[in-house]
């Protein structure tokens, strides 16, 4: 018996993604989402990703992202943990996700991780909750102002918990304009000099490279030399990712630059192979359609739940009906 959480849909394919809508069993209208996913590149056995919300919604609002919608503030440790569970519960016999070589446990959902310290708990309580499970977690982070302590923190998790290359860290940078990252990401954050000055007290030897992942949309500034003056490429790789469909970019106008056929713009290549010239690590990393079809973007079940439930909830006002 779940204590937090019922599972109010699950859907998807069966080795595309199955995406679980929960829903609060003590706080009526908080419905959150994890996923189970497989890289359509790989075998379950060779590869297997599990993504859980951090957050209760999300205060940050991304332009493009539909877990922007609402915030009901933080999700304790107990409730990222159960998520988990949920996720795991139908491999328990024992599959090949379980014995997969590469368990990428994103903290990526709904939520930005670094404004939450119940993140740094879960990470901390994983080894010995999970001791025969090779779980390599990849924390998505936008880099909130005043979350100073929190990754420093996180620096000592990963060398005590997790060396070794079993931890990725992934900073979401998304143009290499601070006004358009601004525009992008309304929120105060580091700029891209402050992430290079963490990257570097964060990565040691053996550790996977930090990842600088942009969801380009056409037109969002992107200089490979802004880039390369700022990041060093011993310590940083360049990830270019699609911006989803999802409602919030259809909104703002969000057209993706790298589009899901693997094609992009000849301004995006030219960057690109600057970048690769300077001896960048580039990642090309498009989910797969399916995927996008089962409606795995983030906080895209939850917002059609909640919207689906103020529509209810103004149905049923008296006042309302009498209009
Ligand atoms: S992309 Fe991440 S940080 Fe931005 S609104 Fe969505 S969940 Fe929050």
């Amino acid at each position: 018996m779940r204590k937090h959480w019922e599972v109010i849909k699950k859907i998807g394919q069966e080795n595309v993604a199955w995406v679980y809508l929960l829903g609060s069993k003590l706080e009526q209208g908080v419905f959150i989402e994890c996923v189970d996913a497989y890289d359509p590149r790989y075998s379950a056995r060779q590869k297997w990703v599990v993504i859980l919300s951090s957050q209760k919604g999300c205060p940050v609002k991304c332009r493009f992202c539909d877990a922007s919608f609402y915030f009901r503030g933080n999700l304790s440790s107990e409730e990222i943990l159960e998520q988990l569970d949920i996720v795991l519960e139908p491999h328990k016999n024992g599959d090949d996700c379980l014995h997969s070589e590469k368990i990428k446990l994103h903290f990526a959902r709904m939520g930005e991780p670094a404004l939450n310290p119940a993140v740094l708990e879960v990470l901390r309580e994983i080894p010995s909750i999970y001791p025969g499970i090779n779980f390599i977690p990849t924390v998505a982070t936008v880099a909130p102002s005043g979350t100073e302590k929190w990754f420093e923190e996180l620096i000592d998790i990963k060398n005590t918990y997790y060396s070794g290359s079993r931890f990725q860290l992934q900073f979401s940078v998304n143009s290499t304009d601070e006004d358009f990252r601004d525009y992008l990401m309304p929120v105060k954050k580091w700029s891209a000099q402050k992430i290079s000055q963490y990257g570097h007290n964060f990565f040691r030897p053996g550790d996977r490279k930090v990842t600088l992942n942009y969801a380009l949309s056409e037109g969002t500034p992107f200089e490979a030399e802004e880039i390369s003056g700022t990041f060093d490429p011993e310590i940083f790789l360049v990830k270019i990712t699609p911006v989803n469909p999802t409602y919030q970019a259809a909104r703002a106008g969000l057209q993706t630059d790298l589009k899901f056929d693997g094609s992009y713009s000849e301004r995006l290549a030219r960057e690109l192979d600057k970048l690769q010239s300077h001896g960048y690590e580039v990642i090309i990393s498009i989910g797969s359609l399916e995927e996008i079809k089962v409606g795995s973007n983030c906080g895209q079940l939850a917002f059609y739940e909640v919207k689906e439930m103020e529509n209810n909830k103004y149905d049923q006002e008296p006042a309302n009906k009498a209009i």
